[in-house]
């Protein structure tokens, strides 16, 4: 690959687009990334992001960035407990002292701000939104920001999440609502304020599950536990109950209506939370979500293979496909060689990867919310180690 004259986009300062870029300029390829947040700091999530050892955290190995990524994040409580609406326990599954395993977990913004500072400045454009990609022959595009600023590029890489700019260039797959939503509260300190809870989700993640609703909570590395109501329902489930999202109280009531009949110490995640109420309709790309090979574009994590988080390893695969795509590219600026053929490389190992994970994570959710929960999850539970994140 000519260094000077092949010009790299990436579109997205997410986790998979801004270890893309830092393997690019580790190995001396030159990219700029453009991010629709205005910093970063931006609107990146504040919640912490749960990665299996061998997948995000490798991801960051390659990258060079092991040590500081170590600094940063902390051990995720390994603990798993499936519970039934009564509260009674049917399955726990807790690490032998000393388990090697390992779920480091870290901060959205810490993550985002360490990628950020292992880049040479100005590489990250920011508060550049992509309204439209052009072909121009031989597999440019040009693409065309919201502040009127356009750029041509040899291949420009979506890494810009479930709704995707790049995506359309691609295929013509969309989102859809999965039929299940999220509704997320928090309880802080739970050892010193919340002690009954702390003791009910244990060191790791609860599962309560029973008639297709669920009460799923996660403890975090510093004592505090999300807890996420999950149920089927329309995405604006709110509305026809006459309920504003925005309205702590009235959530609240609707959410522990919902929950009538279950165990108060499971009730209690709902009505003692110190948070208000975040509503998140949960969205996923079809399955298999693949394309033809289109000379200039490609797409990674979210943007490739948006899938439903109860436990889907989004994150951890967005780090995995940004970190090989980059390191394809790499390889091909070494040797001179067609970067075309990286790009095909990189989308062979992509597409069976993400539809497998694709098809566990959808198939998880449809069992925690089943008729009959929890029974399907218990049998997962069972034949292998389910380990839900969703938080
Ligand atoms: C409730 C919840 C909990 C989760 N918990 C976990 C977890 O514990 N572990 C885990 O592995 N995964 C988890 N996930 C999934 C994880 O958040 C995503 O899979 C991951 O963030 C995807 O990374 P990405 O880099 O592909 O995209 P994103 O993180 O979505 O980043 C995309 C970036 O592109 C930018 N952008 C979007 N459109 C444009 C545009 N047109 N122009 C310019 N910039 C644009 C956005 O501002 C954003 O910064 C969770 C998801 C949810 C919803």
């Amino acid at each position: 690959m000519p260094a000077i004259t092949f010009h790299i986009a990436i579109i997205g300062a997410g986790p998979g687009g801004l270890v893309c870029a830092r393997v690019l300029q580790r190995h001396g390829v030159p990219v700029t990334v453009y991010e629709r947040d205005l910093g970063p700091v931006g609107s990146a999530p504040a919640g912490p992001l749960e990665l299996r050892a061998a997948t995000g955290p490798a991801a960051l190995r390659a990258a060079g960035l092991e040590k500081e990524f170590r600094a940063l994040a902390h051990p995720a409580g390994l603990e798993a407990r499936l519970l039934d609406h009564t509260g009674a326990v049917l399955h726990c599954e807790a690490p032998e002292p000393g388990t090697t395993q390992e779920r480091p977990e870290i901060a959205r913004r810490a993550l985002r701000r360490l990628l950020v500072d292992s880049l040479a400045p100005g590489t990250v454009r920011w508060g550049r939104y992509l309204r439209t990609l052009h072909p121009r022959g031989g597999g440019r595009h040009q693409a065309v920001f919201d502040d009127g600023e356009t750029a041509t590029f040899d291949l420009v890489i979506g890494a810009d999440g479930s709704w995707s700019r790049v995506r359309p260039g691609l295929s013509d797959a969309t989102p859809h609502y999965s039929g299940v939503t999220f509704v997320e509260t928090g309880l802080d300190d739970v050892d010193a304020r919340h002690p009954d809870a702390a003791q009910l989700v244990g060191r790791g993640t609860m599962m309560a599950l029973s008639g297709g609703k669920g009460l799923i909570a996660r403890r975090d590395a510093h004592g505090r536990v999300r807890v996420y109501a999950a149920f089927r329902g329309a995405e604006d489930w709110a509305r026809p109950a006459g309920v504003q999202t925005t309205d702590t109280e009235a959530v609240r009531s609707a959410l522990l209506a919902a929950f009538d009949g279950w165990h108060d110490r499971l009730r209690a995640l709902l009505r003692d939370s110190d948070d208000g109420f975040v509503n998140r309709p949960l969205f996923a790309l079809p399955v298999p979500h693949t394309w033809p090979h289109t000379p200039g574009l490609t797409l990674l994590g979210d943007a490739a293979h948006l899938m439903t988080p109860l436990s889907g390893p989004g994150a951890d695969l967005a780090l995995q496909d940004g970190c090989e795509l980059a390191r394809h590219l790499v390889e091909a600026h070494t040797w001179q060689t067609d970067p075309d053929h990286a790009v095909r490389a990189y989308e062979a190992i992509l597409f069976p990867r993400s539809v497998a994970a694709a098809e566990t994570a959808a198939a998880d959710l449809d069992a925690a919310l089943a008729p009959d929960a929890p029974r399907p999850t218990h049998r997962l539970f069972r034949r292998r180690h389910l380990h839900p994140h969703g938080s």
